[in-house]
């Protein structure tokens, strides 16, 4: 199968407008790709780079049946848009990463399903339905932690636990979530004492193309990324591996796109933490220290462009400063 580019002034729809939306659309528009963003905020961040914003919640299905109009690709920012707002967007144009790819990175529990059939390392775990049921398994893995199977992010949504007697407490914490859609609420899992986290973002095209940047190592505080280092402090040997784990991970997902694979790293061996189908927090290092950044790549992979170069140009490091350090007035 041969796939024809789409190429510039075409015109390429983003859901959600938010920091990530917006350096993806600096890099559609450097490559000269026209921008119109879907987000419920008006002037949201991306607008400023957008030629339209469609101004509209992720649950409007006429909003995002306009997007697919005037849209000739479309992708997302997160990967939290409910399934009816995947299929409107998907009725006219092509949706890359695929509705099935988002559907299972944005429910915890179903990203675990997906990663332990088809042979991937994840740390002991278990999915939990109730209070009850946290009770009885947090006595069986020892020291956990719980985390929401929907829409938690930066450690929200999560709480730790260390036997049956907090499971109250733990379940509260998270909002005592109630299934919706025939899987568990939420995940209890055990807690790895890692030597470093690290990631790895994939790029691939819809031809099987394939890019692999060099591993990040992550610093987190309090459950938020707050300092990434490229290349990660490990061994070129161990280094392979995390990057060829992240690249069968994309493979066995048949993403289209990015992946970004989130990995704790114990010394011996990487256990899957989280993927994220789309440009990730700890790849904004590429802007600066790789030949192509993430947000370029994801573009070219959408557009079936060839893939760009992902080797780091220098060591890189990068701080995230959050906005609410500035203040508001
Ligand atoms: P997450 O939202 O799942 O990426 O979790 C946020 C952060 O919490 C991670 O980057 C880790 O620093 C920490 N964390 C999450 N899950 C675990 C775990 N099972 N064991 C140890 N630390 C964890």
């Amino acid at each position: 199968m041969s796939f024809e580019p789409l190429l510039p002034p075409a015109t390429l729809g983003v859901v959600g407008g938010g920091q990530l939306g917006r350096m993806f659309g600096v890099a559609a528009r450097r490559l000269g790709y026209g921008l119109v963003v879907l987000d419920p905020t008006p002037d949201c961040p991306a607008a400023a780079v957008a030629d339209h914003q469609i101004v509209a919640g992720y649950d409007d299905l006429d909003a995002a049946r306009e997007l697919g109009q005037r849209a000739d690709r479309i992708t997302f920012e997160f990967e939290n848009a409910p399934a009816s707002t995947l299929a409107a967007l998907a009725e006219n144009v092509p949706v890359r990463p695929r509705p099935e790819v988002l559907e299972i990175c944005r429910h915890r529990v179903r990203e675990k399903h997906f990663l332990r059939e088809n042979g991937f390392p994840v740390g002991r775990h278990a999915p939990i339905a109730n209070a009850d049921a946290l009770r009885e398994q947090v006595e069986a893995l020892g020291p956990a932690i719980l985390k929401r199977a929907l829409g938690g992010y930066d450690g929200k949504g999560q709480s730790r636990i260390q036997n049956g007697a907090e499971a109250g407490r733990a379940w509260e914490a998270i909002g005592a979530p109630t299934s919706t859609d025939g899987l568990e609420p939420a995940v209890l899992e055990q807690f790895v004492a890692f030597q470093r986290e690290v990631s790895v973002i994939v790029a691939r095209g819809a031809d099987d193309a394939t890019e692999v940047f060099p591993v990040f190592q992550n610093d987190h505080t309090d459950g938020i990324l707050d300092v990434t280092r490229m290349p990660a402090e490990i061994p070129a040997e161990r280094a392979d591996e995390a990057r060829d784990l992240a690249l069968r991970i994309a493979r066995a997902l048949n993403v289209v796109g990015l992946l970004t694979v989130e990995m704790f790293d114990d010394g011996n061996r990487f256990l899957v933490n989280e993927l994220a189908p789309r440009p990730h927090n700890s790849g904004h290092v590429t802007i600066e220290a790789a030949v192509t950044c993430q947000f370029e790549q994801h573009v070219r992979a959408l557009c079936d462009l060839p893939l760009g170069s992902p080797d780091a140009v220098s060591p890189g490091a990068m701080a995230n400063l959050l906005g609410e350090r500035w203040g508001t007035t």
